[in-house]
């Protein structure tokens, strides 16, 4: 008898806590106004010119419509596992390492997209952690995440802001390089973002191709802090991509993110 009150009790609480959880996501007017309004585009015919305007630049929205192949959107609300998050005291950073399992991302000169993030990743939240940050990841090894479950993860823990992971990918034009941001138009976003390709490429001496904006990325629309699909680099250039494979590299990848977060933060909140 004792048991079953326990578990009944216990039952309820989970109810609670998750109604509570997801009343306030609700209550999100951007979240709420942009789950409808979610489109997938399959842009993969769509050509980035590398010197365009942002207007002109298109999305490497190959990050959505590869994964929405691999998917169901589904409106489950995940939650993620604090006993995961280490680190400091200054505040919670999500580190999103893109793709992952059977998604392998962009593909370039015998690599996978999914393998080098992962690296960044691990790598960034090294750095974070060092600057007194604590972190989430929302992958440590190659597992297959949805893009609804990373941004829901992420939500379920109110941190001070997300940086996915990625890397670019133009085939048709090895010679494309550099560094640049994607994310919703929003504030939090913007300055994050701004502060991402900045620090990023002042720490690795990359172009600094900008910060443009979509309103179909899933991991940054959906997500309630700010958050920023950073593509930290071209896969497809012979150059850059054995860059992005050195672990020196990618440590500067991932001081650039540190001190782009630290930035940020200290001027937004
Ligand atoms: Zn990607």
């Amino acid at each position: 008898m004792f048991a079953v009150c326990v578990t009944v009790a216990v039952a309820i609480t989970v109810g609670i806590v998750r109604f509570v959880k997801s009343r306030k996501m609700v209550e999100e007017p951007y979240t709420a106004a942009l789950a409808s309004n979610l489109v997938l585009v399959d842009n993969t015919k769509q050509v980035p010119k590398e010197d365009a305007p942002a207007g002109d630049y298109f999305a490497p929205l190959y990050e959505n419509s590869e994964d929405s192949e691999l998917e169901e959107f589904d409106d489950i609300d995940y939650y993620a596992d604090i006993s995961q998050i280490t680190g400091g005291d200054k505040g919670l950073i999500v580190v999103d390492a893109g793709h992952g399992g059977k998604d392998s991302g962009a593909l370039g000169f015998g690599m996978m997209e999914k393998d080098l993030v992962l690296q960044i990743a691990l790598q960034t939240r090294k750095a974070l952690i060092a600057k007194g940050y604590s972190v989430y990841m929302t992958r440590v090894d190659d597992s297959f995440v949805g893009l609804k479950e990373r941004a829901s993860l992420a939500n379920s823990l109110d941190p001070l802001a997300m940086v996915s992971i990625h890397l670019n990918s133009y085939p048709e034009l090895e010679s494309v390089s550099g560094v640049e941001a994607w994310t919703y138009e929003r504030s939090g976003c913007i300055e994050l973002a701004q502060a991402l390709t900045e620090k990023v490429s002042l720490e690795t001496g990359v172009k600094n191709r900008g910060v443009y904006y979509a309103t179909n990325l899933v991991v940054t629309s959906k997500a309630n802090m700010p958050s920023v699909i950073l593509e930290c680099g071209y896969i497809t250039n012979e150059q850059e991509s054995a860059n992005l494979a050195d672990q020196d590299y990618q440590k500067k990848v991932a001081l650039g993110v540190a001190k782009a977060v630290d930035a940020f933060v200290g001027e937004y909140y």
